[in-house]
């Protein structure tokens, strides 16, 4: 996946402010923060989107991996006592723009406006 951002800042080969690694996920701060602490938690395998994700072979162990993950970001982020969210955006219609995997963990605010 040579022409992929995110396996590119997985590989180090673009720079990224980490929070959090390990050996399944990489945990890095959004360029474009929406919120006090905006996280993205990206598997380190190559998924295009969350349904590509569910149909591969890896998926589920790959999922595993950032649930796992999760409360180590948001206890690095400390975000743990207040809470948080945690978004995927999936395809054209989720707003989408990487076309690698990833969970926004947002936090550090408020959020009152609820969609659901
Ligand atoms: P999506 O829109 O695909 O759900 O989320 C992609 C996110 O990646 C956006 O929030 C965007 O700000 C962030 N982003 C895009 N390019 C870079 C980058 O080069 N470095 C970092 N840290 N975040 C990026
Ligand atoms: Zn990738």
């Amino acid at each position: 996946m040579n022409d992929c951002l995110f396996c590119k800042i997985i590989n180090r080969e673009i720079p990224s402010q980490i929070v959090y690694e390990d050996e399944s996920v990489i945990a890095f701060k959004d360029l474009h923060p929406v919120a006090p602490v905006h996280i993205l938690i990206v598997p380190k395998h190559h998924a295009e989107d969350l349904l590509h994700l569910a149909s591969d072979p890896a998926g589920a162990t790959v999922a595993a991996g950032v649930l796992q993950a999760v409360p180590q970001v948001a206890a690095a982020a400390g975000v743990a006592a207040n809470g948080f969210r945690l978004i995927n955006n999936c395809g054209r219609d989720g707003g989408q723009t990487i076309r690698h995997v990833h969970f926004h963990l947002i936090g550090g605010r408020s959020f009152g406006e609820k969609l659901l």
